[in-house]
């Protein structure tokens, strides 16, 4: 069959937003593949904020990146920043100093999970099992969280000053921690007249973690007892520990392949731990740029940006004070605010792409579709485009020029419809501190869900997307 032929006109006036799989040779979808590879193995293993720094900073540190207390402030120099173990900036050095603005894209490496109580375990004496309070943190449906396997990541500050690691579920012959739902059969007046939403309520959100005594025929909370045991043996933990840590339940799974066509990647975190790996990696694999390029790795965001360690924080005015500091003996509050107000960003947040099954929240000319590359999108929010960074005309045209240029797939996309429902970003953060900037991310399917679903091929968009904006000046 002879190929459709091309209108010039249509092609010329008409935005259209390419399949990406019809686009590409088979030695990119090789190389699309390969990518997925190394960001599924990064997901599966990188599961909390404090793992996402720790291993971003072994990896800095394998490419000649410094922290910035060594640095000499020459450009083309690699430096990192560490926050407290849970944000990260990394830095490469521009030809031109940090007054003529900088490259930033900025992520979140926290993610949707369930938090531990600060005294979370007790003893159910009528059920005869030991279970754990839980706290949930950022927005999720909860009932999605019941009856699948989950694992505890955490860190605990002892009694005697040292910190203790946790990983308990990941390996395979590790046991798994879990939510019990309501069996079926008895569910049809407690559960099934509540709203979907409200099927699990965070009280009933209760950890099975433990269901034999320590010692027969003993008084007291020997199943608890137990347990404390268990953990002081491993960890030197008591109970109190427990308050001076922290301790999150994420999803065991590991990251798999969707569809027999294995385009598709499932994963727990991918809010916003896929922007977070394809920043990391483009930073890593960025050299001498014109402009200084800078990737932060930010966390709180799913609970809103606060504390020192979100993107409301004065992080991000120190870690400009200290890139300032390196070429310059002295400088003015002047010189900071110019820095930020001529540095452009892209906030690395994931948007939804369609869902196939539940169209009606969408608007379809608005929607992100899969696998058509990275979705910018101009403003987030909700009611009337309240509590959104409203991108500008003029860095929006930028941002696509240069994505053209390089060959970039990008479609627009807003989330939902008008009034459906909204989210933000850390984009109004960083337009606060005076700087440019429009979100760019990949669209997901099941956002905030323990699988997470993304396109091989918008992965892939957003790296290349990322690597190119480390790299322009104009
Ligand atoms: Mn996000
Ligand atoms: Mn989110």
């Amino acid at each position: 069959m002879a190929k459709k032929k091309k209108n010039e006109l249509e092609e010329k006036l008409v935005y259209n937003p390419k399949f990406i799989w019809n686009e590409v040779d088979a030695k990119t979808k090789k190389e699309i593949f390969r990518f997925s590879e190394d960001y599924k193995k990064f997901i599966g293993e990188v599961k909390t904020e404090r793992e996402f720094v720790k291993k971003a900073r072994e990896m800095a540190e394998k490419k000649g990146f410094v922290p910035i207390e060594k640095a000499k402030g020459k450009a083309g120099e690699k430096i990192y920043v560490i926050n407290r173990n849970k944000s990260m900036a990394l830095v490469v050095l521009g030809k031109k100093d940090i007054l003529h603005g900088a490259n930033l894209i900025v992520a979140h490496i926290d993610a949707p999970r369930i938090d531990l109580k600060p005294h979370p375990l007790y003893e159910d004496k009528e059920t005869f099992l030991a279970l754990l309070k839980t706290h949930y943190y950022g927005g999720i449906k909860k009932y999605q969280w019941v009856n699948i396997p989950l694992a505890l990541h955490g860190t605990v500050y002892l009694k005697d000053g040292k910190t203790v690691d946790i990983v308990i579920g990941e390996d395979e012959k590790d046991p798994i921690l879990i939510l019990p739902d309501l069996l079926p059969h008895l569910a049809r007046k407690v559960q099934g007249e509540r709203k979907l939403f409200q099927g699990i309520e965070g009280e009933e959100m209760n950890l099975l973690i433990g269901s034999m005594p320590l010692k027969k025929d003993e008084e007291g909370e020997q199943i608890k007892l137990n347990i404390l045991k268990m953990l002081n043996d491993k960890y030197g933990i008591t109970e109190e520990d427990l308050i001076r840590a922290d301790l999150e339940i994420v999803p065991a799974h590991k990251p798999r392949d969707v569809g027999l066509d294995k385009g598709l990647i499932a994963a727990y975190g991918q809010d916003d731990r896929v922007c977070g790996y394809t920043t990391l990696r483009a930073i890593l694999e960025t050299e001498k740029p014109e402009k200084t390029a800078i990737a932060l790795l930010m966390d709180k965001e799913e609970i809103g940006s606060d504390t020192n360690t979100g993107s409301k924080s004065m992080f991000i005015e120190y870690l400009y004070s200290q890139i300032i500091s390196l070429t310059k003996e002295s400088f003015t509050p002047k010189d900071l605010y110019q820095a930020m107000s001529k540095t452009e960003v892209l906030s690395a947040d994931v948007d939804a792409v369609m869902d196939p099954s539940f169209k009606q929240v969408h608007e379809p000319l608005n929607a992100a579709r899969a696998s058509h590359g990275i979705v910018i999108t101009k403003y987030t929010g909700s009611g009337g485009k309240y509590s959104s960074n409203d991108a500008h005309a003029e860095f929006i045209g930028k941002v696509i020029e240069l994505f053209d240029k390089h060959g970039v797939f990008w479609q627009s996309g807003e989330l939902g419809k008008v009034d459906e429902g909204g989210g933000g970003t850390i984009a109004k953060f960083m337009a606060e501190r005076n700087m440019d900037v429009v979100d760019a991310g990949p669209g997901l399917l099941s956002m905030h869900s323990p699988m997470e679903i993304a396109s091989k091929a918008d992965v892939w968009s957003a790296y290349r997307a990322y690597s190119v904006f480390f790299q322009y000046n104009k």
